[in-house]
């Protein structure tokens, strides 16, 4: 029965793209242009600050530029936007990722608005959104596009198949509900108002838990032979998905750690080289 059961590495995917990725960092770097990723941190929550470090990591192994920029706790909205748009300026700077979530005194929508398009490489604002919902955004954002990239590197079908995404959020159920739908999936998605959840998880062919509650995901919800993707990262590296209740119903299913983690970085990665490689033809 097991070897049937397909784990769907997300290290061995994000290695295959960050190798993709080396050659095309080397071309612009005979260009003299180093793609450059601006991260910014506000506050000292510890989690966002391990993201932020390993993003910070992924882009130095990789060649690519990055510009750590930590705020204290007590920045204002004002403050945080006025330093988003220095960087709009800075012409070294291709991709801004704004760390989520920002103290709650913060407007973050607005901050992720005063991102520039250009710069948009996690796809938060209200056109990187709009645009990846017609499909056409250069930027989607990086853990549903992981989530895409995970199913077509193993070749898995979207196309016709029921995907059942439990979560709405703006930077996760929605748009990666929005992305198996522009790939012909037929998509119901879930969230905490939602009744008979187990019953409509039952359904899917294809399960994207996007919760943010350990293990919420129950085994004995799956159907025989779903793909499963755990997009959750909670305290003690544990997903949304009781993994291995759900292992033995699931044809395929992404790990905690090691599943969508690890592709979502490399996808930042690739979005900055993208976004550097577009000011060489702009
Ligand atoms: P979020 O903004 O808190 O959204 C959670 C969603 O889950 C909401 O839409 C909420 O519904 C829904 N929900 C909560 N309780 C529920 C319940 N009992 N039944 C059904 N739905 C319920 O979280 P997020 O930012 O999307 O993140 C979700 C998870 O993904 C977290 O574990 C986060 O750490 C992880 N994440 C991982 C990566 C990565 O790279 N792997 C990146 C981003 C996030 P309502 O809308 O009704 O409130």
């Amino acid at each position: 029965m097991m070897e049937n059961k397909v784990v769907l590495n997300g290290t061995v995917v994000a290695d295959r793209m960050k190798e993709q990725l080396q050659e095309r960092v080397a071309k612009l770097s005979a260009q003299g242009i180093l793609p450059c990723l601006a991260t910014i941190l506000v506050g000292d929550d510890p989690s966002s600050e391990t993201y932020v470090r390993m993003k910070g990591n992924a882009c130095k192994r990789l060649g690519i530029d990055s510009r750590r920029i930590h705020l204290e706790a007590a920045t204002t909205t004002e403050e945080l936007i006025a330093v988003i748009e220095q960087l709009n300026a800075d012409e070294q700077v291709h991709g801004i990722l704004l760390q989520h979530p920002v103290p709650s005194h913060i407007d973050e929508r607005a901050a992720f608005e005063a991102i520039a398009i250009s710069k948009d490489v996690d796809g938060v604002t209200t056109l990187g959104f709009a645009q990846n919902a017609f499909g056409l955004a250069n930027f989607p954002s990086c853990t549903p596009a992981a989530i895409i990239a995970i199913l077509d590197d193993y070749e898995l079908p979207i196309e016709g198949k029921h995907a059942v995404v439990v979560g709405r959020s703006p930077i996760l159920g929605k748009p990666v509900s929005l992305m198996l739908l522009n790939r012909n999936a037929t998509v119901t998605i879930c969230h905490s108002k939602t009744e008979g959840l187990a019953n409509i998880v039952g359904q899917g062919d294809i399960v994207v838990a996007a919760v943010g509650r350990p293990k919420f995901i129950q085994g004995s919800w799956i159907k025989e032979g779903a793909v499963v993707l755990d997009a959750g990262y909670n305290p003690g590296n544990v997903g949304d998905v009781d993994y291995e209740a759900c292992l033995t119903r699931a044809s395929a299913i992404t790990p905690v750690p090691a599943g969508v983690g690890p592709v979502t970085i490399a996808t930042l990665l690739k979005h900055t080289v993208d976004a550097a490689e577009l000011t060489v033809r702009a």
